[in-house]
């Protein structure tokens, strides 16, 4: 099993902030899209896109492209690991009333579980994984407006409407797993739903002496892993809530460590490397 690296991690979380905010519509946006082929590509996976219109509520329609690296593609028996890259287009949970329609960084709300993946794909670009492993970063995950629930994860719930047979025996989300002070409970709906793939993580994180991995239960999170639970398939999502920058602009990557990247992504790798 290769070693995840937090370092190498950390550098996408830090150069995908680089790019600006990056919401659905915004130049930025495309260039992160173009950033997260070419990264796959580069690192050897089979690059696929998955294009289709989001229709909002309000009637808006957002162009989103889930983007997805497949690894082992002979392998029958295959894990998801999905993250959201688009990040929220209004800092809505912003003190200041004047930035509240502004765009966010997303440092750790988008930006830090795609930079967990992309180092998990780096490292299956050079070591063949003894499972499928199907990388997919999410579009549309976070544009709709509080308490419109039916706008949000909109790629995932595409994603879910056209399996075409897929039936990964596992989905792990990850996101908002960035925070410098990382503790990530056993979300609602994973718990309830998947609670033996739940336990099987949080034991592995227990062997490996990674505490950023706390036995409470936390609240239960609309978030991408939702659409899979609701067709029968085993997903959680590993999801630190407890972050006071949350929806603002403050989410940056200072407020972010490379070490809670590395708790994330080694708990992954070791994860996979037991499914043989
Ligand atoms: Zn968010």
């Amino acid at each position: 099993m290769p070693e995840f690296d937090e370092d190498s991690s950390f550098r996408f979380l830090t150069e995908q902030c680089e790019l600006g905010p990056r919401y659905p519509g915004s130049p930025e946006h495309r260039r992160l899209q173009r950033y997260l082929v070419d990264r796959l590509t580069e690192f050897g996976a089979n690059v696929s896109l998955q294009s289709f219109d989001g229709v909002l509520t309000t009637g808006d329609t957002l162009h989103l492209i889930n983007i997805i690296g497949n690894y082992n593609t002979g392998a029958r028996k295959r894990l998801l690991l999905g993250a959201h890259y688009d990040t929220r287009p209004r800092a809505d949970r912003d003190p200041d009333p004047e930035n509240r329609d502004l765009p966010i960084l997303g440092a750790n709300d988008g930006a830090s579980g795609v930079a967990v993946l992309l180092e998990i794909a780096r490292l299956l670009g050079g070591s063949k994984p003894p499972v499928g492993v199907d990388i997919v970063f999410f579009d549309g995950e976070d544009y709709g407006e509080e308490g419109v629930a039916q706008d949000y994860i909109l790629g995932s719930t595409y994603f879910v409407r056209h399996l075409k047979g897929y039936e990964p025996f596992a989905v792990i989300i990850v996101d908002m797993i960035g925070d410098r002070d990382l503790s990530i409970p056993k979300e609602g709906f994973s718990k309830a739903a998947s609670s033996d793939l739940l336990e099987e993580i949080f034991s592995i994180a227990g062997r490996l002496g990674i505490e950023a991995f706390d036995e409470t239960e936390g609240a239960a999170i609309i978030d991408d892993h939702l659409p899979f639970i609701q067709a029968g398939i085993r997903a959680v999502d590993l999801i630190d809530f407890d972050y006071p920058y949350w929806h603002t602009l403050e989410d940056t990557p200072d407020k972010c460590a490379s070490e809670s990247l590395g708790c994330v992504g080694r708990t992954l790798m070791t994860y996979i490397w037991a499914q043989r």
